[in-house]
């Protein structure tokens, strides 16, 4: 079977956390070195799930995987390129993440995974795929690819 296209998997709506985490791993191939993905939606939207599916693809496992609150980023090494976790939630002042370095988490050549990216929307690169998270129910979430924050 070829790989899926990130246009086969979203729209995607999921009943579990674990559904949550079996999707990031689908969309994980979708993904290359060099890509920012931004992940819209409210606190427990399942952003973090989501990026501990993708991180799974990458074989880190998933409890490894946590919000980076405290400290914005998160660098997780991985045989084919380090991927970066950020969660700009706390960030007020985009100042913040010059001081950061955000160029290689942005530009570099690794992945780069971003919760609340509205907090840095004026710095995300145009070749940002930007996916949205939003509530259901209880355990059901909706998953959906955006072309530009609504
Ligand atoms: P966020 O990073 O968006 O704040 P988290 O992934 O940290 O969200 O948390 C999502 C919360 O919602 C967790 O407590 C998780 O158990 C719960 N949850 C319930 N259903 C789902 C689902 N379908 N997908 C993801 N998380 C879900
Ligand atoms: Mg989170």
């Amino acid at each position: 079977m070829p790989a899926p296209s990130l246009s086969d998997l979203l729209p995607a709506e999921t009943a579990s956390p674990e559904e949550t985490l079996a999707l990031g791993r689908q969309l994980a191939t979708t993904f290359e070195a060099g890509d920012v993905v931004a992940l819209y939606g409210d606190l427990g939207a399942g952003k973090t799930h989501l990026v501990k599916g993708i991180c799974a693809a990458f074989g880190l496992p998933p409890h490894i995987v946590s919000s980076p609150t405290f400290t914005l980023v998160n660098e997780y090494k991985t045989d084919a390129f380090p991927l970066y976790h950020i969660d700009a939630y706390r960030i007020k002042h985009v100042e913040e993440f010059f001081e950061l370095g955000y160029e290689e988490y942005f530009y570099g050549d690794g992945l780069c995974l971003v919760e609340w990216p509205e907090r840095v929307e004026a710095l995300l690169p145009e070749h940002t795929l930007r996916l949205r998270l939003t509530h259901l129910g209880e355990n059901r979430r909706r998953i959906w690819a955006i072309n530009n924050e609504e």
